[in-house]
């Protein structure tokens, strides 16, 4: 679905991505973890078109994204769940759904989506008319999550959902991640919490200073200590 081929990504003078190779089949979860700056968040930005490459190229269905804004990608069913849960803390929720439909004309469909919405995060129903700014780090979460869904993606691609949570909420969050695959969705999933990833994912990728070092099932990880002490770290 998915296919990120030799890319590399530059800020200015500095690399931050180098010849990366990616992809992702439909209906997979695939984990593409790494330390700080490795390069992770950059890889999915240029894959939503918010970055350019500076090298390689990015298919999506086939086709080569590189000639579609971003808004065309979302239309295309490419959404992007950005790291530190960016609600409009202004808008209430339902605000915040109604903007995530924005690329489709509005009707019956997006109004049954939002009702998938509220069947999915039943705490967002209930705060439905509460802004996004007075819900509590994991409702944000949802709620990120759930805007993303409101165009109709194929592809989500989740950075960190897990940061700043308490280790219940993130349980609800990977579970609810699990629920969205079986729903027929395929997910990119960007994590730093390596351990809980690698138990549901299908494959993984570990990028270390924009290279890759590992692209495979996830389950050979978890039983490779040395790999995941040398580039992750903490794991
Ligand atoms: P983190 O988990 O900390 O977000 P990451 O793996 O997502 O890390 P990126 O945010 O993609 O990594 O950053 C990769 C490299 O690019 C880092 O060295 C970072 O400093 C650099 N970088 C990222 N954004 C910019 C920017 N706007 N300007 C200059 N350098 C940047």
């Amino acid at each position: 679905m998915l296919e990120i081929e030799d890319v590399s990504i530059s800020y200015g003078p500095v690399s931050a991505v180098r010849h990366v190779s990616l992809t992702v089949e439909a209906g997979e979860i695939v984990a593409l973890l790494g330390p700080n700056g490795a390069g992770k968040t950059s890889l999915l930005s240029a894959a939503m078109g918010l970055r350019p490459l500076a090298g390689g190229r990015i298919r999506f269905k086939g086709e080569d994204l590189r000639r579609l804004d971003t808004e065309t990608r979302v239309r295309r069913g490419i959404t992007l769940t950005p790291e530190g849960r960016r609600v409009f803390a202004n808008l209430t929720v339902f605000e915040n759904l109604e903007l995530g439909a924005a690329t489709r004309r509005r009707g019956a469909a997006v109004q049954a989506d939002m009702e998938m919405c509220f069947t999915l995060f039943p705490i967002l129903a209930e705060r439905r008319g509460q802004t996004g700014g007075s819900l509590s780090g994991g409702e944000q979460q949802m709620l990120a999550i759930a805007r993303a869904l409101m165009s109709r993606p194929s592809l989500l691609m989740l950075d960190e959902p897990s940061l700043g949570l308490a280790p219940r909420i993130v349980g609800q969050i990977f579970r609810l991640i699990r629920d969205l695959r079986d729903r027929d969705l395929t997910i990119l999933l960007v994590e730093q919490n390596a351990h809980d990833v690698l138990r549901f994912a299908d494959r993984a990728y570990v990028l270390s200073t924009g290279e890759m070092r590992y692209g495979g099932p996830a389950a050979p990880l978890q039983n490779s200590g040395a790999l995941m002490q040398a580039y992750i770290g903490d794991a």
